[in-house]
């Protein structure tokens, strides 16, 4: 790790102040994602600013048609939140697949979402349930905002303030964990909403991407059968010794035909497959 300067920020602005002030800062949130990779030393921040106390970054509260979520909240509070639960449970229950116990009692939905690991599992809930990314300087639709591996749309010293998810009428997501890391192999989470069916697949690609095939096919009847002639090519997807590139494809179809079981009421059980 090398050596930099610590400062605690008081509130958003002044971590807004700090980020432009110093041009090589980093936002520390949770540190899940951000501490490894300083001690593997593959990032040299001149500051970290520290804005996982704040307040102003907290909060699970449904209102206007929406949950919104607080970036600085924790992935176990929204595992375990009533509101959450009562609102989305297909969230609630997605976060409660993230990682382990420790990760998910210290990671952040800010920071995962503005992290865009293209195995995380926030992204595919962002993306597939149409949310809103509001930060600092601006409103960012889901559709706008992952841009591909580890990027995103936001901007130098712009701060995910809160995330906003309009109510599906249901939805569902399925993931199969990466045997070594626990990410998803595939994620996928279906929802049906305002705007119409929406699929969003996490893991197997360089990026989170809605699949619009399913969609289109799903929106004729939502049911595991209408998937079934589909297929992937999965030309850009990622390989490794657990799965080829074949495998990964054929697995987001699983996923995807799992999510609808679940959300037609025809399937139950936890959103991961593979629990670990
Ligand atoms: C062992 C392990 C297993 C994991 N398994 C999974 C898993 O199964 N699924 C999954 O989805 N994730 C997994 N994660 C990642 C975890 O969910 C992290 O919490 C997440 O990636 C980053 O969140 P954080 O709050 O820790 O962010 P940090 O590490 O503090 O920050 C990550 C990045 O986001 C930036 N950032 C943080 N907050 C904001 C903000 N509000 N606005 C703008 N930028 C911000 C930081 O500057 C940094 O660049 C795992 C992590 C570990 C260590």
């Amino acid at each position: 790790m090398y050596a930099l300067n610590y400062v605690k920020a008081k509130s958003v602005k002044e971590a807004a102040e700090l980020l432009t002030a110093n041009p090589d800062a980093k936002l520390l949130s949770g540190g899940m994602t951000l501490i490894p990779t300083l001690k593997q030393r593959l990032a040299k921040p001149s500051h970290l600013v520290d804005i996982g106390q704040l307040s102003e970054l907290r909060g699970i509260e449904e209102k206007g048609g929406k949950l919104v979520i607080g970036a600085g909240v924790k992935h176990h509070e929204v595992a375990t939140s009533p509101v959450a639960a009562k609102a989305i449970p297909a969230l609630a229950e997605l976060a409660g697949v993230i990682g382990d116990p420790q990760v998910r009692n210290m990671g952040t939905i800010g920071g995962s979402v503005a992290n865009n690991d293209p195995a995380a599992d926030y992204p595919a809930a962002v993306l597939g349930l149409n949310a809103t990314v509001v930060t600092t300087k601006r409103e960012i639709a889901a559709d706008q905002f992952f841009k591909g591996m580890f990027d995103t749309a936001l901007g130098a010293g712009e701060i995910i303030v809160r995330i906003e998810f309009p109510l599906p009428k249901a939805a569902a997501y399925s993931k199969f964990h990466h045997p070594a890391s626990g990410y998803a192999m595939a994620g996928v989470l279906v929802a049906d909403t305002a705007g119409g069916i929406r699929v969003a697949v996490t893991g197997a690609g360089p990026g989170v991407f809605r699949w619009k095939e399913a969609e289109a096919a799903l929106a004729k009847g939502m049911k595991p059968e209408a998937l079934e002639g589909l297929a992937l090519k999965g030309d850009d997807f990622n390989e490794d010794i657990h799965a080829s590139r074949a495998y990964r494809a054929n697995l987001v179809r699983v996923m995807a035909k799992r999510a609808v079981a679940k959300l037609a009421g025809k399937g139950s059980g936890p959103a991961a497959e593979n629990q670990r």
